[in-house]
């Protein structure tokens, strides 16, 4: 069958692959731990479930404006507002299919074929896979080793005439770490001097822990979205657990947004109404429920921190939101893909190798699931891998003896 070169070059998402992977195991009988996905458990928000079942009951299912319901628009305005303390007008707003379609639009309507975009390892997956899509060019700026937050004299070397943007990711995916301010103050001025577009996927902002806090690259500008090179991405996947209503939004200026409803328009044609009624209702409703989940989230990571504090050889810098952490497990094999591997074939817990994203000798393991998930997926992890921890374990009904070195 022929294909396109493009389609052709574009891996397959591995976290999905995993999970798939992972489902079908279940379907087997195998007591299965997924620590691969990021996605919370909890049940979609009151509000969020009321206002979609109106918009159903309804029966006025149809076609929106293509860059999203005016009411909509009108609640993104009031989070921006709130929580970047900037004036946005509907025209700088557009509503999507998640911040992955924001993402893709927002490549889509800037890059020219060849065009470069920075992309800091570790990097979320679908970073360079979307530029390459757009016929662009990722360019991976890596942090040395032992750290996961590159120097800005190695980012701005990485930029040259071609580059048009720099994706920024605090908290960022896989590795939990928030970026200091001061990295992003001197961002936004690289950006703003070489007019090139920082696009700050901000999709895990509220989800940090202690007092730590991404403080937002708005901060770091006088300039107003028109005049700004700021494009900000966000979505109620990670913010409410909402991920499979699939709404996102950009907050971008009026030509941006305009040429991206164009795409949309020749492409999916929007969101549905349901979906964007459900975001709408969540953002409307109790923010309670996003410090609920904040708070269980990272009684998550405690319980993770405090297993692998015992686990010998692994070293992990702490996460300080999100809800991944990036243990580097050298010490055990080189190879994150083998590790991976290892692990889902020996204690059926599934973990995202860190090779994925520009990390390898990492793996990345989710804490988005019930505390059972990862007090349990931590102690098999460490069976499997750790010499020194007892070789007996249960996996589901099974005794298992740990019989490798
Ligand atoms: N950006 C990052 C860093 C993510 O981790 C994810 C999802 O895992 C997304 C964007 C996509 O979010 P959505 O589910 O809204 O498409």
């Amino acid at each position: 069958m022929r294909l396109s070169k493009l389609a052709g070059g574009i891996v397959e998402s591995p976290t999905l692959a995993l999970n798939e992977e992972a489902r079908l195991l279940r379907e087997r009988g195998e007591a299965v731990i997924n620590l691969g996905i990021g996605e919370p458990r909890n049940k979609t928000p009151l509000a969020a479930i009321l206002a979609s079942s109106a918009k159903l009951t309804s029966g006025e299912v149809k076609y929106t404006t293509p860059d999203g319901l005016p009411s909509l628009k009108k609640a993104v305005i009031h989070y921006t507002e709130e929580n970047y303390n900037r004036l946005v007008s509907p025209e700088n707003v557009i509503i999507t299919n998640g911040a992955k379609q924001s993402l893709f639009n927002i490549m889509y309507s800037i890059l020219n074929p060849q065009d470069e975009v920075i992309v800091i390892a570790p990097y979320w997956v679908s970073y360079r896979e979307i530029i390459k899509m757009c016929m662009g060019k990722p360019v991976v700026v890596s942090p040395e080793d032992g750290t996961f937050i590159p120097r800005f004299e190695e980012i701005k070397k990485a930029v040259t005439p071609s580059t048009r943007a720099i994706i920024v990711n605090s908290p960022n995916n896989p590795s939990g770490v928030i970026y200091p301010p001061e990295l992003i103050e001197k961002l936004v001025a690289l950006c703003e001097n070489k007019s090139i577009y920082m696009v700050c996927d901000d999709i895990y902002h509220k989800l940090t822990f202690d007092n730590h806090r991404a403080v937002p690259a708005f901060h770091f500008t006088k300039n107003d979205i028109e005049n700004s090179h700021i494009i900000v991405v966000n979505g109620v996947a990670k913010l409410y657990g909402m991920t499979g209503f699939r709404v996102g939004w950009v907050i971008a200026s009026r030509q941006l947004v305009r040429v991206m409803a164009n795409v949309t328009a020749q492409t999916t044609s929007g969101v549905s109404p349901v979906g964007q009624a459900a975001a709408e209702g969540a953002l409307n409703g109790l923010q309670s429920v996003v410090d609920a989940l904040r708070l269980q989230i990272q009684n998550n990571r405690d319980i993770l921190l405090q297993e692998l504090k015992s686990f010998s050889g692994v070293r992990l810098i702490e996460p300080q939101g999100t809800f991944y952490a990036l243990p580097d497990m050298r010490a055990f094999n080189q190879n994150s893909v083998e590790v991976s591997r290892f692990l889902l074939e020996k204690a059926r817990v599934v973990t995202v190798p860190g090779k994925e994203f520009g990390m390898e000798g990492h793996i990345r393991i989710s804490y988005s699931g019930s505390v059972k998930d990862v007090t349990e997926g931590l102690e098999r992890i460490k069976w499997a891998l750790d010499p020194n921890s007892p070789n007996e374990i249960y996996i589901g009904d099974k005794r298992m003896i740990r019989d490798w070195s």
